[in-house]
């Protein structure tokens, strides 16, 4: 999609390129690179040579060159391109093993918690006990890895194509591949690497609200374990079930 045309047009069908299209009924995990292997290769072009442009209106040709600033995907996409594993207890590629979750016994679900580590360290919802877990934040909010030392991570992953990787014996296995783009000499300098997508974002937390507020039934957040989970966390009393 062309995300520089404004929000209203660039979802439209007309403006929507198709590059291409893959059919199959199983998700690519890394076979996902075989297919973008063509685009990698016309981008390094693009970076290390350039191609000849004609200019029309000053009539004469000149060289241009393109790099990627950042890849803009959903989450599922985002765990396809960079290689991480954006399931389970590490879900998240910026905290990695400092993600904080909890698993919810009566719910199943993990969960991810302590987001108010983000707040400045003043912020007043830091001392906020009630609202939240009935404990104070202190702690900070976890460093991202520097560029270079996610690259130390991948570089030495041999990726496997074709069926899906086991879980290795250290239980290193967050990482699943070195991401294709890092064939892009400029890559391991990029900052930021891959963006998430608002509209996607938006739409699951508005879903979960809407049909948690309205009460939708098979659709709402507010059940019975839910409530139980509650009391396990021993968070926000009356909610508890009364038997
Ligand atoms: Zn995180």
């Amino acid at each position: 999609m062309i995300y520089s045309l404004p929000p209203w047009s660039c979802t439209k069908q007309k403006y929507i390129m198709l590059s291409m299209k893959i059919a199959g009924p199983r998700q690519l995990e890394n076979d996902i690179d075989v297919y973008l292997t063509p685009l990698i290769e016309d981008l390094r072009k693009l970076w290390v040579d350039g191609v000849d442009v004609y200019d029309q209106s000053v009539q004469q040709t000149f060289r241009l060159c393109a790099m990627i600033f950042c890849t803009i995907n959903d989450f599922s996409a985002y765990g396809n391109l960079s290689g991480y594993s954006v399931k389970g207890h590490h879900a998240c590629p910026i905290c990695e093993k400092n993600t904080s979750y909890i698993q919810l016994k009566h719910g199943k679900k993990t969960i991810y918690t302590r987001h108010r580590r983000y707040f400045k360290s003043y912020h007043p919802y830091r001392q906020l006990k009630k609202a939240f877990n009935r404990q104070n934040e202190i702690e900070s909010a976890p460093k991202p890895l520097a560029r270079h030392e996610i690259y130390d991570w991948v570089k030495d992953i041999v990726t496997i194509f074709n069926k899906t990787q086991k879980k290795d014996a250290s239980g290193n296995n967050i990482w699943k591949k070195r991401s294709i783009f890092f064939h892009l000499p400029y890559w391991c300098d990029l900052h930021v690497r891959h963006c998430l997508d608002v509209m996607d974002v938006e739409k699951n937390v508005c879903d979960s609200l809407i049909d948690t507020l309205l009460n939708i039934k098979g659709k709402t957040k507010d059940g019975f374990k839910c409530h139980q989970d509650l009391v396990d966390m021993s968070m926000r009393d009356q909610l508890h079930p009364v038997s």
